[in-house]
């Protein structure tokens, strides 16, 4: 399957939506779907928001595979929250057109079977009688309009004030602040206990990333920039304050940062293998905030944008029954 077979039968369906995001209701439970590049051709993921009373059964995902297994490929589902997720892939004998007919049943059925329901409280106040389904990104949700306009007003009220009182120097202290409390348990367990964890590493460019939010640094391109900065330029600092810690614990008195990057360049054998590996682990806890980074401003605003556009009243979209 392709992204032009995906829009076109979106379409067809009378979804809304863009790009590779649509919002569909089939019935009156409210849906929505994205497609999903792979490296062997395109899969699709459904989210719906059901309830469910204490936590979801856990048969449903061989259950659903079970009776799905003719027609598609049942990749993951993930639940979080009430949120429900599944990735499919069409198998090439069945058209995604047929199958995903298929699959909306099987999902219905699988709900009903299980006694859990789609959702029906707002996301936002968590009372009932939604008058709306609204996209709140990654699911398309009951809701009450007057709450999803009030959330997204909200949210472009801070964006606005971001750019306009954010600011790029106190957010790089804020960074850098943040990344020398991020390495504290990386210098302190080298130090003291003689144990090196590359793991904890990874908590230098979360450190860098609360810090440049908590001095309300300004979240438009430039945090990514400075963010990996900091990060980066931590890793010999982390070095050194593990080398420092053990020179003045063995009374061998201190040395300053400056001393210790000459080392570095003299014998640059001797710290590359540890710089490496600390660099390492601090690209997986870059790779674990780069999700809250990419949240800029424009791609805030963008999403409640898109939400704003996407709320539609719960009249005009369930179909007779
Ligand atoms: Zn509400």
């Amino acid at each position: 399957m392709d992204i032009i077979e995906f829009t076109s039968i979106m379409e067809r369906d009378g979804c809304i939506g863009n790009d590779k995001d649509f919002c569909g209701v089939y019935g009156d439970i409210p849906y929505s779907v994205a497609f999903v590049q792979g490296r062997k051709g395109g899969s699709v993921a459904f989210y719906l928001r059901i309830q469910f009373a204490d936590k979801l059964p856990s048969r449903m995902f061989s259950y659903l595979r079970q009776q799905t297994k003719a027609y598609v490929r049942l990749q993951r589902l993930n639940t979080s929250k009430g949120l429900f997720c599944v990735l499919v892939t069409t198998k090439k004998i069945w058209p995604f057109e047929t199958a995903y007919d298929h699959l909306f049943d099987e999902i219905e059925a699988v709900i009903d079977m299980l006694g859990m329901k789609i959702a029906d409280v707002c996301p936002i106040c968590r009372q009932g009688d939604c008058d709306s389904f609204a996209f709140i990104n990654p699911v398309y949700q009951k809701a009450h309009a007057a709450c999803v306009h009030n959330h997204n007003a909200d949210i472009q009220a801070q964006v606005q004030q971001n750019e306009m009182t954010g600011s790029y120097g106190l957010g790089a202290v804020g960074a850098i602040l943040g990344g020398l409390v991020g390495m504290i348990p990386s210098v302190a367990l080298a130090v003291f206990f003689d144990l090196i964890s590359g793991w904890l590493c990874a908590l230098i460019p979360l450190g860098a990333y609360y810090g440049y939010k908590l001095l309300r640094g300004k979240m438009s391109n430039g945090a990514l920039k400075i963010i990996i900065a900091v990060s980066i330029i931590a890793a010999p600092i982390t070095l050194y304050l593990i080398e420092l810690g053990w020179s003045i614990l063995e009374g061998w008195g201190g040395f300053t940062l400056l001393d210790y990057l000459e080392y570095m360049l003299i014998f640059p054998e001797d710290v590359l293998p540890a710089l490496l590996q600390v660099l390492a682990f601090i690209g997986i806890g870059f790779y674990l905030v780069y999700k809250n980074v990419s949240k800029n401003n424009a791609n805030v605003w963008k999403e409640a944008s898109i939400s704003e556009a996407m709320l539609r009243p719960m009249a005009d979209l369930s179909e007779e029954a």
